[in-house]
């Protein structure tokens, strides 16, 4: 019932959406996901960071400070009651006749809605089978923007194969899934694809390699390749749902079978652990 719109929480009937919102017309905005855990959200702050970068790098105005969205946001939980799940809030360029250049006069549109989740106890504790298929999304995936059309195309496709999420590669190179950051493990070292514009610097990417250093995992933030995935001792994802989420097999443009590894284990025990006590402090 209770939603986001703008800096206030609001009934979900109150809000009216524009037929020429950017967002609505041109997928022109922003989003983020945060999760909730026991009522308070988790790496907030992170999370609005990227919120801010990401609107930076697409010349979208914040009509407001992001502390305010922030503060409205703790609102939000507080009038929904919601526990265990995630806010999703996003932002358009806003309203405009439609045409595809942009004038700097547009007014943001900000909305929100807070959702209890479902656990993914299964997938983190008996891991993920993994669709390897092409990276067919634009050159700019360092921006968390509206338009997915390529993530949710091969989320599709993972889904008709039995998968629960997609693992893309440009030519023979993996980038990351199509919802989460992928890292495999060889001989005790873990590689995952450095945070350039080919991939979403994920949060929970971000955890876990501070985390990895702490625990004196060594971490090559490199590409690796499909014949590496193909190979690989053990294979993960990562992102605010899934958290640390093990992959047991691949399948589509390569095939291969994992099994748990004690890597994997300690950095999704590692999350977890500083999961609660942020949430907790
Ligand atoms: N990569 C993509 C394409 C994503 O959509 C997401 C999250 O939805 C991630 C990575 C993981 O990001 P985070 O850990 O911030 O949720």
């Amino acid at each position: 019932k209770w939603v986001l719109y703008g800096t206030e929480v609001v009934e979900r009937d109150k809000v009216s959406i524009d037929l020429e919102d950017r967002g609505y017309n041109f997928g022109d905005g922003i989003y983020e996901v945060i999760s909730i855990h026991g009522g308070k959200p988790f790496a907030l702050r992170p999370h609005f960071l990227r919120f801010v970068e990401s609107a930076r790098k697409m010349q979208i105005a914040l009509p407001c400070k992001w502390e305010d969205i922030a503060m409205s946001v703790e609102e939000l939980l507080r009038k929904t009651g919601v526990q265990d799940g995630i806010v999703y809030i996003q932002m358009t360029r806003g309203v405009s006749q439609r045409n595809h250049v942009y004038t700097h006069k547009e007014q943001a549109v900000i909305t929100g809605f807070a959702r209890s989740t479902s656990s993914m106890e299964e997938e983190q504790t008996n891991g993920m089978a993994c669709f390897v298929t092409e990276d067919l999304r634009w050159l700019r995936c360092d921006i968390k923007s509206l338009n997915l059309l390529g993530n949710i195309m091969a989320k599709r496709q993972a889904a008709d194969e039995g998968c629960q999420e997609a693992i893309l590669h440009r030519q023979w190179q993996c980038t990351e899934g199509s919802a989460s950051n992928v890292f495999i493990v060889k001989n005790g070292i873990v590689y995952t694809h450095e945070a350039n514009h080919y991939i979403l610097n994920g949060i929970t990417r971000q955890y876990v390699l501070s985390l990895a250093q702490k625990l004196n995992i060594t971490v090559r933030e490199e590409a690796f390749s499909l014949a590496a995935l193909e190979r690989a001792d053990e294979v993960f994802c990562t992102s605010t749902s899934l958290e640390v989420a093990p992959v047991v097999e691949v399948k589509g443009d390569i095939q291969a079978t994992y099994e748990i590894g004690q890597v994997t284990k300690t950095l999704q025990q590692a999350l977890q652990q500083v999961l609660f006590e942020e949430v907790n402090a």
